[in-house]
């Protein structure tokens, strides 16, 4: 059974769909328009701001942060409900200062940073004044395994010396970024999972190049966007350092799980959508003498986007109460399960969103295409499906192994 959500997560979500009602599903076109007219589209759309001062007010801020001295002091399970409303929308999750990744960077510098990197960077990035990048993916190796990275962090006197080539650090083209948290290498020779380390790097240092921008499936993404950024023999304090020198995985693993479950929440609210957007559509068209929405096998792929949804919503929203209740390293099974299930099924329902859509669904006139693409790529961010269907299946063998070991000393 699910777990009764608090009063004041219930009042949050209300007021939540009152604002997305309001003020951010009539601006998604403006958003979209002022960025075309711009001189160029790495500018900010001013509505963005208008409609983030408006959140802030509303006191709709911050949500995701579950420490009560900076952020709503939230639980995974109860930030889940309301990270699926903002999911509906792909300008959403920014307008509460919640977008991916400065809602990660921001958690590791609550926990890690020093109270003068909290005051530097901690604090304008709560306040969206500025932006943040997370540099680990390399265009050279498997990134998905995290020990292949090969970028170095080498201490000489009182700084550290980085030198890196990274892809894919979304945000790096935002004119908001100022600050960057790099992970490579301080010890080559450590144990497998103690060679990386993670550093801040202020965006303005010598060396800092951002190479070129990559759009994803010939989405943009601007303001924001991706991008490769090259660290050539990048000078900073030796006090950067987050948590010390071989700490990179510790606070990678840290950072990951609440972020696998905002990930999945957001696509469970871009499935909701669609299924919304689905309906109305196949209700106003008429195809071959009825309605579409009267044809059964409309009728069957309503039911079929429910069915998959719900079961989503609920795999989620367990594996949260998991990390609330027990910690993160204990629900690595469910959020493994999880980031595979939610774009699997936002996935399976925007498609046939498309379908019913016909040339519209494939078009800018409606969120569709978009929120695809966005779920597609998901199967391949913070880790693809093929790493966690190995590790899933890695757990569920030895937890039967174990079992059978135990009814055989039990048996003895
Ligand atoms: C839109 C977008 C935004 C991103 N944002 C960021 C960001 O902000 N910061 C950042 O650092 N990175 C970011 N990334 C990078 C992303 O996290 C990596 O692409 C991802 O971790 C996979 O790493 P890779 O691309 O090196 O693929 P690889 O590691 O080369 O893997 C390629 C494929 O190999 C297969 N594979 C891998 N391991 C196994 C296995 N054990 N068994 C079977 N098959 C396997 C999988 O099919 C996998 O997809 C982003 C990526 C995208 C597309």
């Amino acid at each position: 059974m699910l777990k009764e959500l608090s009063e004041r997560a219930v009042k949050l979500k209300e007021e939540l769909v009152d604002f997305m009602e309001a003020y951010v599903y009539p601006n998604e076109k403006v958003y979209t328009e002022q960025l075309s007219n711009q001189e160029n589209r790495w500018q900010i759309p001013p509505i963005m701001e208008e409609l983030k001062s408006k959140a802030k007010n509303k006191g709709l801020w911050n949500l995701f942060l579950p420490d009560e001295q900076y952020g709503a002091g939230l639980s995974n399970y109860e930030y889940a409900h309301l990270c699926e409303i903002m999911g509906r929308s792909l300008i959403a999750p920014e307008v509460f200062n919640c977008n991916a990744p400065d809602t990660g960077n921001m958690e590791v510098l609550v926990k890690y940073g020093t109270e003068e990197q909290k005051k530097q960077w901690l604090e304008p990035l709560l306040a969206g004044e500025i932006r943040s990048v997370f540099s680990m993916t390399e265009p050279a190796v498997a990134s998905s395994d995290a020990t292949n990275i090969q970028s170095s962090i080498v201490r000489d006197g009182d700084e550290y010396v980085i030198n890196a080539r990274k892809w894919w650090s979304t945000g790096a083209m935002d004119p908001r970024c100022k600050i960057a948290i790099v992970m490579g290498k301080t010890d080559p020779n450590a144990e497998r999972h103690k060679q990386q380390s993670m550093i801040l790097v202020p965006f303005d240092t010598p060396g800092v190049e951002v190479k070129r921008h990559l759009p994803v499936f010939g989405y943009d993404h601007a303001p924001n966007g991706h991008a490769e950024i090259h660290y050539n023999n990048v000078r900073v304090p030796a006090s950067n350092i987050l948590l010390g020198e071989g700490r990179g995985f510790e606070i990678a693993q840290g950072r990951l799980g609440p972020g696998r479950i905002h990930h999945c929440m957001r696509a469970i609210g871009a499935a909701e959508r669609a299924l919304e957007l689905l309906i109305t559509r196949a209700n106003s068209r008429e195809a071959f003498h009825s309605k579409l929405i009267d044809k059964d096998v409309i009728r069957a792929q309503i039911a079929e986007s429910r069915i998959e949804i719900e079961q989503a919503r609920l795999l989620t929203l367990h594996a949260a109460n998991k990390i609330d209740q027990e910690g993160a390293k204990a629900a690595r099974k469910e959020i493994a399960m999880i980031k595979i299930a939610a774009p699997r099924v936002a996935l399976n329902v925007l498609d046939r969103a498309i379908e019913v859509y016909g040339g519209a669904g494939v078009s800018d006139d409606f969120p569709l295409a978009e929120h695809w693409a966005n779920a597609r790529t998901l199967r391949i961010v913070d880790g693809p499906d093929q790493v966690h269907l190995r590790d899933i299946g890695k757990l569920e063998v030895r937890e039967q192994l174990l079992k059978e070991t135990e009814t055989e000393l039990v048996g003895r």
